[in-house]
């Protein structure tokens, strides 16, 4: 296993999962996909934690659990100081001294209850990345799932250019298709994809087609892959290196400056022959061993997603 790797990865739902199905149960330990135990070997570590909002919440609902997960996250901030810093702001970004520098994400904007002044409060809250949607309907847009798939509200546009005053990162992961267009259209700032693979090698309406990770790539916005068994193969049948054709594939398209990992980590079924956060000494060593130079791996482990944090989010 490699014991200087750095790793930046842009997706996983490990603080809905603890401070919602685990009653509160710490970050530090556990059976889960991440822990800062099973981290332990990482170099420099930068992980994007979601809020996951399930679509049933709305309004005042929506709200209550926003601040729940919220609250579970700053409360581990205190419980391990040395170990788990949220980064908001330049200083926490590049803290080299914490194991963990923890950026917060909410997974659907309904957690915004339709009131624009939320992005605000979001973002004091140190949130700097919100996925607009989940998979069905909400204030902002419709989800992948939704049945008319429409773009973004009048609300939605708005949340977006907010988010690009405040310098928060436009996710459009769980986006539908028209969502996707629209986005692209009216944010000033790059935007990403944080958990998303390429539709072309996985028909799933999740991922992304050419189009769109052109777009993304282009615009200098990061694509997270992700290793859902369901959004790396279609039969489901996937391994840790399905992860890779997704990646070869990007890269074919340009993505050198653009790819990035979005694990899902505690929010999906990963492939069998990988058990969690450890499991990404081994991917790193996979990429290796097909050549790839280690400039390279390390722009997709973590410096891409370094670069767009550093020059959109966290600017100086
Ligand atoms: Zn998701």
């Amino acid at each position: 296993m490699n014991k200087t790797m750095d790793l930046f990865d842009l997706h996983c739902d490990t603080a809905f999962e603890c401070a919602t199905k685990l009653g509160g149960a710490d970050i530090n330990k556990g059976a889960r996909h991440i822990s800062l135990a099973r981290a332990g070997y990482l170099n420099n570590w930068r992980q994007v934690f979601a809020i996951f909002m399930p679509d049933e919440y709305r309004g005042e609902a929506a709200e209550r659990h926003y601040e729940r997960v919220r609250d579970y996250l700053h409360r581990q901030a205190k419980i391990f100081p040395r170990e788990f810093v949220i980064a908001n702001d330049s200083d926490g970004f590049h803290d080299n001294a914490a194991k963990c520098r923890a950026i917060i994400s909410v997974e659907g904007g309904s957690a915004l209850a339709g009131k624009i002044e939320r992005v605000q409060s979001l973002y004091n809250d140190g949130v700097r990345l919100i996925t607009l949607t989940w998979n069905d309907s909400n204030e902002l847009a419709d989800g992948i799932r939704a049945e008319k798939g429409r773009g973004l509200t009048d609300f939605g546009r708005n949340a977006v250019r907010e988010m690009n005053r405040l310098h928060m990162a436009v996710d459009v992961s769980h986006l539908s298709d028209a969502g996707f267009y629209d986005v692209a259209e009216i944010s000033e700032a790059p935007f990403v994809a944080s958990h998303s693979n390429a539709r072309k090698l996985c028909g799933n309406a999740r991922n992304l087609t050419d189009d769109m990770i052109s777009i993304i790539s282009s615009r200098g916005g990061v694509i997270g892959l992700n290793f859902y068994v369901g959004f790396l193969r279609e039969d489901e049948n996937a391994h840790m290196t399905d992860i890779l054709r997704h990646a070869e594939y990007m890269l074919s398209l340009g993505c050198e400056n653009c790819l990035c990992l979005g694990s899902d980590f505690d929010g999906c079924d990963i492939p069998p022959d990988m058990s969690g956060i450890e499991s990404m000494g081994e991917l790193y060593e996979h990429f290796l061993r097909l050549n790839y130079s280690e400039d390279l791996v390390k722009k997709i482990f973590s410096r891409n997603a370094e670069n767009y944090f550093k020059k959109y989010i966290f600017e100086d």
